[in-house]
């Protein structure tokens, strides 16, 4: 199978809202008046961002997940994205699965995939996402400011443990890890929740490094400091409950909720006056949202207990270079 075959074979479909789909040498997308186009790239590298084990479906879900997640970290409608794609050989199985699990996720959100590029090389998944927000509407890291609430969106930490136990350094009974490497191979991107907050959250980041982290990035963003409640945050994790069997211990039970990474969940930040409007967007969007701290003028991170004394523990966040 040549190169053009497998693009017609796997990604090639019926033009629904693009001007101009698969086929040409560019996509046209015609964005509607009074709205600005939000652009995102996320690339997935075998051995780095997934294991070469994993299900070529969960992989097609994950590729595009990560992606819907920054548009909705910016409260931006997802619209159609490009599929750049490095393949070691035309594997028809792994395609068959990769697409399905990739376009099924795309159909969910109405997302449409417009174009890429496709060669041979060591597996690599580069997907840029477009999405339209209302011109000013968008979710920025920069509207923190002191006095406002520390929501999150879902649950945390869950994904980590999964990882964990693929190296060995955990053991999950068998069907706490179903549960746990669900949340690491094919994560929810928060895309309904990202849109119930425009015009009501301040500032929101997605977290793909660990909560700790990417929350700092909203801090260093707005120029604020904040508590977080790290109890709060280490209830979201699933396994966490003495009814999944897990059993695990505090301290690993707050690496993974804290700083644990591949969550694609959405922290945010909203006026305490707020908070009804918060759980109204959580309701509305099918999200479950939880307050686990509050931002302060004062720069830093001051990770705190349920009873507001500091953490000794520290956390530090992934970093592909640190
Ligand atoms: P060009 O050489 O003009 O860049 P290509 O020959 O690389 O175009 O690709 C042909 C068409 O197929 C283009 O419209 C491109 O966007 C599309 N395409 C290539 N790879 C993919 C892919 N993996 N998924 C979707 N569309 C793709
Ligand atoms: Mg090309």
């Amino acid at each position: 199978m040549g190169e053009f075959d497998l693009i017609d074979r796997y990604f090639k479909r019926p033009v629904r809202r693009a001007a101009l789909g698969v086929g040409d040498d560019c996509a046209l997308l015609a964005p509607a008046q009074g709205m600005q186009l939000a652009v995102s790239s996320d690339m997935l590298v075998e051995g780095r961002h997934f294991l070469p084990t994993v299900d070529a479906a969960r992989l097609g879900h994950k590729a595009l997940a990560v992606n819907l997640s920054d548009l909705a970290a910016c409260g931006a409608k997802p619209l159609a994205f490009t599929l750049a794609l490095a393949l070691p050989q035309v594997d028809k199985r792994w395609l068959a699965g990769f697409s399905k699990g990739l376009l099924a996720l795309a159909d969910e959100h109405g997302c449409e995939l417009v174009g890429g590029d496709t060669t041979r090389g060591p597996l690599n998944i580069c997907i840029t996402v477009f999405g339209e927000v209302p011109s000013g509407a968008a979710l920025l890291r920069s509207g923190a400011r002191a006095g406002d609430d520390i929501w999150v969106s879902g649950t945390l930490g869950d994904a980590r443990l999964a990882l964990e136990v693929f190296r060995g350094t955990l053991q999950l009974p068998a069907e706490a890890f179903e549960i746990a490497r669900a949340r690491m191979e094919q994560p929810t991107p928060r895309v309904a929740l990202g849109l119930a907050l425009r015009g009501i959250a301040t500032a929101a980041v997605d977290v793909s490094d660990g909560l700790v982290g990417d929350l700092g990035h909203v801090l260093a963003a707005s120029g604020v400091g904040a508590a977080l409640n790290a109890d709060a945050a280490t209830q979201l994790i699933v396994l966490g409950a003495p009814a999944s069997g897990a059993a695990l211990g505090v301290e690993v039970q707050r690496t993974c909720a804290l700083a644990g990474g591949d969550d694609y969940e959405l922290v945010f930040t909203a006026p305490a006056a707020a908070r009804k409007a918060v759980e109204q967007a959580g309701l509305a969007s099918a999200t479950p949202v939880a307050r686990i701290g509050c931002i302060e003028a004062a720069p830093g991170l001051r990770i705190v207990d349920a009873g507001g004394a500091p953490l000794a523990q520290r956390f530090t966040a992934f970093d592909h270079f640190g």
